[in-house]
């Protein structure tokens, strides 16, 4: 930072929110790093497979990791880095040297905010003091350089950058990072808005190729069917269960053989819209997911499950109707 160097230039309100600004970036790398991501063991095992219904389409039960032999539970997965499996893994993080998971994701995207709203500040806090400093060489020198010519105004700005070198490298640096961080926040808000992960974005993208080359199929899947335990969890704190089994096969035609799950005929699926993302409750509700992650959704089933459970299920079956 160009903090000490600038120190004497800062009046004091700008004292204190750079200092205030600053230790915000610091707490939520701390926190995203230091936090157990949601790490997966047998003593947890359960509880982790309550969190998130199988969606039977990008997740089906029964899949085992071949490194921590438990069963895989819907949207986790493996990290090859951590050793271990992750509840709703979203990546692996080599700026906070871990994983981002069902337990630190909201720390993540409280890290990218508050370090783009940093760089942001700094960048505006930058531009200012230099700007100031040219005003004390040329009384009529405005931050936009209103009156001055493009080759005075370029002319200026690289005289004071060169003049004030560490206060300028920083701001610069500021200023080609911020949108790099604004991106990748963005990124991060599209995928909550969409109810998935970065993990599952490229679960989706193969499904996708699949549908193009014809060879993905989806039947219903009956709303109270006989479930077995031995492999997915009777209860999830999920206000809704999937209605459909999606499967892709080798020779292009619909599944076959009494093992398939499902009922009613095959149906070819040719894109994404016509197949339902269970773990899409709509953006709010996504967004308490991430940020309220233990108390989301069980209000509603306390109160009055059946009521919660048929209105969830007329509410994906309109989402679906509309995406037809
Ligand atoms: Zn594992
Ligand atoms: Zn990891």
């Amino acid at each position: 930072m160009f903090l000490p160097p600038a120190w004497q230039l800062l009046s004091t309100s700008r004292k204190v929110t750079s200092v205030a600004l600053l230790s915000l970036p610091y707490i939520f790398l701390y926190a995203s790093a230091a936090r157990d991501p949601g790490y997966i063991g047998l003593e947890n095992h359960s509880q982790a497979m309550s969190l998130y219904p199988y969606d039977f389409t990008i997740f089906h039960p029964g899949q085992t990791c071949n490194t921590c032999k438990i069963l895989k539970p819907a949207r986790s997965k493996h990290c090859s880095i951590c050793k271990r499996c992750i509840s709703k893994l979203d990546h692996h993080c080599i700026f906070i040297n871990n994983c981002v998971g069902y337990n630190n994701q909201n720390y993540f995207l409280l890290l990218l905010w508050t370090t783009g709203v940093l760089t942001s500040y700094a960048t505006y806090l930058g531009f200012s003091i230099l700007s100031d400093e040219v005003r004390k060489e040329i009384p009529s020198w405005t931050i936009r350089g209103k009156g001055f010519t493009w080759s005075q105004f370029a002319n200026i700005w690289a005289w004071v950058l060169q003049e004030y070198t560490r206060i300028g490298a920083v701001t610069l640096l500021c200023l080609l990072t911020t949108p790099l961080i604004f991106g990748l926040l963005g990124y991060h808000i599209y995928l909550i808005w969409v109810g998935t992960t970065t993990n599952e974005s490229m679960k989706w993208s193969d499904w996708q190729l699949e549908m193009t080359d014809g060879y993905a199929f989806k039947r219903s899947l009956a709303p109270h069917r006989q479930k077995d335990e031995s492999v997915e969890p009777a209860w999830t704190r999920w206000p809704v269960e999937s209605q459909q089994v999606v499967l892709r096969t080798g020779d292009g035609q619909p599944p076959r053989g009494p093992g398939a799950i499902g009922t009613g005929d095959w149906e070819r699926v040719w894109k994404l819209a016509d197949v339902e993302n269970l773990y899409d409750l709509g953006f709010w509700d996504n967004l308490a997911d991430v940020f309220l992650p233990v108390n989301a959704f069980r209000d509603r089933e306390e109160v009055s499950p059946q009521a919660s459970r048929s209105h969830s299920s007329s509410a994906s079956e309109t989402d679906a109707l509309v995406q037809q």
